[in-house]
């Protein structure tokens, strides 16, 4: 029962940090810290009970396991309420296996525990590095503190044995290489998760940039005209029944200003993680009358047909990225014009929003290829922009069907679940 219980330790520990990672790290991070924290906490509850059901020993007389990991791990990445929680478990649990060590593990797994904690506001502010550090440190300290317990409780003729000092270096190698392996991975896979989110906004950042300056030229337009109706105003004496009529034409032209800046600010605003009840049609034109100037620009018309009524629960901003990602290809597969359709509608227990051009088309090759990151045929193209609007789509449970056919054009799907409960 040694290396192999000593293996299946390490699989306790390693593997609840991948189940997080695949199932619940992503939307976690996004929702409200409760949930967080419970599935953390039980995650490493869970972990705890494992660890000490299946303990391991290299030495008769000495048994050990890897309680401390987890319960280290929570506190220092989840805080004091999953850390705490995990600590009363890990106590009454070994409460209920019995047996004499009953207090050393009282005694010492709180001290840990509160010494963690402790270091819960430094580690939060350091960088991967001095984590693993902060968390090696801690391992040190909780295999000594483990160890001196042991030693005081061991009958009086066993404390000079040489098997003591063997025991002592093997436990705190091997406390030391599991909390270094959790560390690790833990911060391997935060990484790559806020890695997403980083391409994610400067993808955004992207497509606002290349929006900017057909907003831009829009506004122009309205400008001049007031500023040609005061210049007007200012030189000549105009009628009194004319004067009415311009001020109304001024004031349309404004509006129409004011229309297409606060359209796109609604893009460019800054994403809050949170979903919300959005009618889709309602939503689908705001961000037409975003595109239609950069569109016009390059000769191609938007339609829009959607049906009323329909209800997706999601969050808008995101949404807003995705359809302007896909309406913005759309738009570049045209480079001589044409027209760009966006129709939204229900099919059975699902919302399907339809973006269809008239541009240049794909190979079944280049289907395939769509949505790897970095697969661009532009030349100043990022190729990030269908991988950002899978993930997003794949995040809502929602699925994107492509068809196309070189020189005649593209047909994207995305198919989203309809909130059931719409009035
Ligand atoms: P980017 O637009 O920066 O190139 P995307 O991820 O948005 O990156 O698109 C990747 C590639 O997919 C594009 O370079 C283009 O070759 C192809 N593509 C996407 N949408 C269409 C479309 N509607 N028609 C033709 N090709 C498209
Ligand atoms: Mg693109």
């Amino acid at each position: 029962m040694g290396i192999e219980r000593l293996l299946l330790n390490i699989l306790f520990i390693i593997l609840p940090i991948f189940l997080f990672q695949i199932f619940f790290a992503e939307k976690l991070f996004k929702g409200p810290k409760v949930w967080y924290t419970v599935v953390v906490g039980l995650f490493a509850s869970a972990t705890v009970i494992l660890c000490m059901t299946f303990p391991f020993t290299f030495l008769p007389g000495y048994i050990f396991d890897m309680r401390s990991i987890p319960l280290i791990i929570a506190t220092l990445y989840c805080g004091y309420k999953a850390g705490i929680s995990t600590l009363a478990v890990l106590i009454l649990y070994r409460y209920y296996v019995g047996g004499e060590g009953f207090y050393t593990t009282f005694y010492t797994y709180p001290i840990i525990t509160a010494v963690a904690l402790i270091c819960v506001p430094r580690f939060r502010r350091a960088e991967k590095e001095k984590r693993e550090t902060i968390a090696l440190w801690l391992a040190i300290l909780s295999s000594s503190l483990v160890l001196l317990m042991t030693l005081l409780l061991l009958p009086e003729e066993n404390k000079i044995e040489l098997k003591f000092v063997q025991f002592a270096f093997e436990y705190s190698l091997i406390q030391l290489g599991g909390i270094w392996i959790a560390v690790y991975l833990i911060e391997n896979m935060r990484k790559n998760i806020m890695m997403q989110q980083e391409i994610q906004r400067a993808e955004k950042l992207y497509a606002m940039g290349e929006l900017a300056a057909s907003v831009a030229h829009e506004i122009r337009n309205p400008l001049t005209v007031v500023r040609g109706f005061l210049q007007l105003f200012g030189r000549q004496q105009i009628p009194v029944e004319k004067q009415g009529d311009y001020i109304d034409i001024m004031l349309k032209e404004l509006n129409r200003a004011e229309e297409i800046i606060s359209d796109y600010l609604t893009f460019a605003r800054p994403q809050i993680e949170s979903r919300e009840r959005i009618e889709v049609g309602e939503q689908i034109r705001q961000i037409a009358g975003v595109m239609t100037s950069y569109a016009l620009l390059k000769n191609v018309d938007i339609y829009t047909e959607t049906e009323d009524h329909l209800f997706l629960e999601l969050n808008r901003s995101k949404f807003s990225q995705c359809m302007i990602n896909l309406m913005k290809n759309g738009v570049e597969a045209m480079p001589e014009g044409g027209t760009l359709t966006v129709r939204a509608f229900r099919q059975d227990k699902d919302v399907v929003i339809e973006i269809i051009d008239t541009g240049k088309g794909m190979s079944q090759e280049e289907i395939k290829r769509l949505g790897n990151p970095f697969y661009s045929t532009k030349e100043k193209g990022t190729g990030l922009g269908l991988m950002v609007c899978y993930r997003i789509i794949e995040a809502w449970e929602g699925k994107v069907e492509v068809r196309s056919e070189k020189e005649k054009g593209t047909h994207f799907s995305i198919i989203l679940p309809a909130l059931s409960d719409e009035l």
